[in-house]
């Protein structure tokens, strides 16, 4: 359509005066946000239509990814990739004074997830679409996204992310396609015609809105739909309760109470929230969701007893859980269907990811929240639970251990991995050694009674956001190699490799290395005010600040690097800059402490001349994914270092590796299977293995003391925290000190400490030969293919969903 600069300016000046009723000299750069943002709309829409019209006409199955978190970040951007009208719009904008990276910059994040979990959801929207399948998302319109990250002092603020504070141009409001979700209440039943039947009584109706939101595929004609829900009350319920009686302020109290369920995303990543709205979240979602996938599938009038035919759900960890027993309602209270066949088509329609087996992480709701909540629901669940007992009596008679292990309900707790598991044809971890791990020792009593239902499907991201659009530079590059065929076979990437010794590619890979940290080095000047050398190694870490993620690791050598800097100035390494990003959730007062650590290491070192500027310490505020995008072009070192068995699969460190950094990391996710991709010569890893981990947790951990008592370097940093020599109040940062020594090390970071320190110095060694170092990092890149979501995506079709793209006849 914009065939060429002009058509394009034209349209867009018709926007600017048709919606803002503006000249360009009149317009702000709002303004020219948000008509440009419509124009993209409008370019869309003929193809968003005929994509939902074809897959109404569709017969085969199609693929409804529900999900508590959609981490999007910024869509105009990749919108414009998609549709291949970046650079004739970025012409035509030019044209007229227009920069389109400063329109791109006012879009604010759609910051709809924690981490890992919700950006893989946005990555696998992305391939969808672009590898056509008939694939749609289904999440919440949370009013408030992940909170907003201010450092002060030192020390993380959290601020409302009010994302929607200006109009959102990306969605479609579609109030004729509201369904109410009911809580609360009782169930009466009643026999008719020797059938029971259940009537849910009295309970309080919330309307769910769906928002639209277009997924528009790269270089194809797909626009898939991603539906966020958002709650509010009905016109006919405003006078519930008691408007008639004039009682106003408790009508508005009672909007109020109805609107929080979708008024913030709770910020804990890989931690259960235990809160009621939580749960009151999770079930609106689901039920919003099934309700309007059954009223579409009927449309067609089709039987219901087809529907795993031509439906499958998918839920993304536990937390849409409830799709399970929702489904069954539908089916049995609002369709007539006896339970048996009810239950054949749920779990012949449902599959389920398992994201994490961190304890602290599992979803557990106390029986009596969720019974007066969920009364008829909580009545299926029982049942479910009832007769899976029986099964498990059957196969298990007299064990009851392993029967109260397994149950669904136990000590006063409904337990949703379990309800996810028994209601699911198909459970899968996301990366190798995580699903090994859930048959082996998590999961390893369902593994028994159901082995075909597991099966690993390896995360992965998006190509097109991670390297096409975040690093235009290199992509250019591989383009200039290889040709353009890898965007939509990522794996074709291999072909790369063919350069790994053309020493003047290899020269432009590493003079597009320096000049993204350039562009990087002027963000950190920005932001934090500290001029970084450019020759120097940008060692990186961004992701949640978790204990597990051992960000302290990190922490700990920089401290090290400094002792040794300081005893010896004239010490023959080369420059690092260590950059972290993290958010740490409000309630958890370690991670935030360790964020007040980071800094005041970073307030020491940065300003002590003593060092020659060897050394830089730089805490990046309010990682998100746009920051991220910035970020991960200009890294030389990826840091990946959890504690073996505890991170399933990352996705940051195949960010990293896509764009060229070397990994320093443990033998734990997927950083063991970017090992198995680019052999060891082309990647940094130590520490304990996973086996070594769960021994010792098996045997009550391992004493820390002799470690502190016995490593000098050790002894002295963990002084160096509890004395005055840090920038900090006096005690500031005991419990971290105690968390090592008085509380077992529970992460292994003093165990791991000596060898991280060694394969810091292999980092160091290897970087000061430049042209075998950026060999790697094209090693890296060549190999990054496998793990793009396409990849991912097509497995998940072929191997769980039994989906085909969609091609029109
Ligand atoms: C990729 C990504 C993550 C996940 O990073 P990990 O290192 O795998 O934990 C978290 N947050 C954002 C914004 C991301 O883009």
């Amino acid at each position: 359509m914009f065939t060429n600069k002009q058509v394009f300016k034209e349209a867009f000046l018709n926007k600017l005066a048709s919606i803002r009723g503006k000249t360009l000299q009149e317009a702000s750069p709002m303004d020219i946000y948000l008509a440009f943002g419509k124009l993209i709309m409008d370019y869309t829409s003929k193809n968003w239509a005929q994509t939902n019209l074809d897959y109404k006409e569709k017969e085969a199955r199609q693929v409804y990814y529900f999900s508590m978190e959609f981490l999007l970040g910024r869509l105009m951007g990749q919108y414009l990739v998609n549709l291949g009208i970046r650079e004739v719009c970025q012409e035509g904008f030019k044209d007229l004074g227009i920069n389109l990276e400063e329109v791109e910059s006012l879009e604010p994040d759609a910051g709809l997830g924690n981490g890992g979990l919700g950006r893989l959801a946005a990555c696998f929207m992305d391939s969808l679409a672009s590898l056509n399948y008939p694939g749609h998302g289904c999440g919440i319109r949370f009013k408030y996204g992940h909170f907003e990250q201010k450092i002060i002092n030192g020390y993380q603020v959290e601020l409302p992310e009010n994302w929607l504070r200006e109009e959102n141009v990306w969605e479609i409001r579609r109030a004729d396609k509201a369904v109410e979700v009911r809580f609360g209440g009782n169930v009466r039943m009643e026999v008719v015609e020797g059938k029971m039947v259940f009537h849910h009584e009295d309970y309080e109706p919330v309307l769910a809105v769906p928002y639209d939101v277009p997924i528009i595929g790269y270089d194809n004609k797909t626009v898939n739909t991603l539906r966020l829900w958002n709650a509010e009350i009905a016109d006919n319920d405003f006078d519930f309760p008691s408007f008639t009686h004039g009682d106003y302020l408790r009508v508005i109290e009672y909007k109020r109470s109805v609107e929080a369920i979708s008024q913030l995303l709770y910020p804990d990543d890989s931690h259960h929230e235990g809160r009621v709205l939580r749960l009151k979240q999770e079930y609106f979602l689901v039920s919003a969701g099934l309700q309007s996938i059954i009223r579409t599938y009927k449309k067609k009038s089709r039987s219901l007893a087809y529907l795993h035919k031509k439906v499958a759900i998918h839920i993304n960890d536990t937390h849409p859980a409830l799709a399970i027993p929702e489904l069954m309602r539908i089916l049995i209270d609002e369709e007539g269907m006896g339970w048996n066949e009810a239950w054949s088509i749920t779990t012949e329609t449902i599959s389920y990811t398992n994201h994490t087996i961190l304890a602290e992480a599992l979803e557990k709701w106390p029986v009596d929240i969720f019974k007066s909540l969920l009364p008829r629901i909580y009545m299926i669940v029982n049942e479910i639970n009832e007769r899976f007992c029986g099964q498990l009596w059957n196969k298990y008679t007299g064990d009851w251990q392993k029967i109260r292990e397994m149950a669904i309900i136990a000590d006063g707790y409904v337990k949703m991995a379990h309800l996810a598991i028994i209601g699911s044809y198909s459970v899968n971890g996301v990366a190798k050694i995580h699903t090994d791990i859930l048959k082996k020792y998590e999961l390893k009593n369902f593994y028994e009674f159901y082995p075909y239902k597991f099966n690993n499907k390896t995360n992965g991201i998006t190509h097109r956001r991670w390297l096409l659009k975040a690093n235009p530079a290199l992509s250019d590059l591989i383009i200039e190699c290889i040709g353009t065929q890898w965007i939509k076979e990522p794996e074709g990437l291999i072909d790369f490799l063919k350069y790994r010794s053309d020493s003047s590619i290899l020269a432009r890979l590493e003079e597009i290395k320096r000049n993204n940290k350039i562009k990087l080095a002027e963000i950190i000047k920005q932001n934090n005010l500290v001029n970084v050398d450019c020759d120097a190694i940008f060692d990186i870490q961004i992701k949640r600040l978790h204990a597990y993620k051992r960000q302290l690791l990190n922490a700990l050598h920089i401290m090290h690097l400094y002792n040794r800097l300081i005893e010896n100035p004239d010490l023959d390494i080369v420059p690092r800059v260590f950059i972290f990003g993290a958010k740490a959730s409000p309630s958890y007062h370690y991670a935030k402490n360790i964020i007040k650590l980071i800094n005041s290491i970073a307030l020491k070192i940065n300003d002590d001349k003593r060092l020659k500027d060897k050394l830089k310490v730089i805490f990046l505020e309010n990682y998100r994914v746009s920051l991220a995008e910035a970020i991960i072009p200009g890294a030389d070192v990826s840091e990946q270092i959890s504690t073996a068995s505890k991170e399933a699969s990352g996705t940051g460190n195949m960010k990293f590796m896509m764009n060229g950094a070397v990994t320093i990391g443990t033998l734990d996710g997927a950083n063991i299977e970017i090992l198995d991709a680019v052999g060891s010569e082309n990647i940094v890893t130590f520490g304990l293995t996973d086996r070594e981990v769960l021994t010792f947790y098996h045997h009550g951990g391992y004493n820390s003391w002799e470690i502190y008592n016995s490593d000098e370097r050790i002894k002295n940093i963990l002084e160096q925290f509890v004395s005055d020599f840090l920038p900090a109040p006096q005690g500031e940062f005991t419990t971290i000190y105690n968390s090592l020594l008085h509380n077992n090390d529970e992460f292994f970071v003093l165990k791991d400490f000596a060898p991280y320190v060694d394969a810091q110095n292999r980092i160091d060694k290897l970087y000061k030969n430049k042209q075998k170092w950026t060999q790697m990092c094209l090693v890296n890149i060549a190999h990054s293919g496998r793990f793009s979501s396409d990849r991912t995506i097509n497995e998940y079709a072929r191997e769980i969903w039994n989906i085909k793209p969609f091609t029109s006849k």
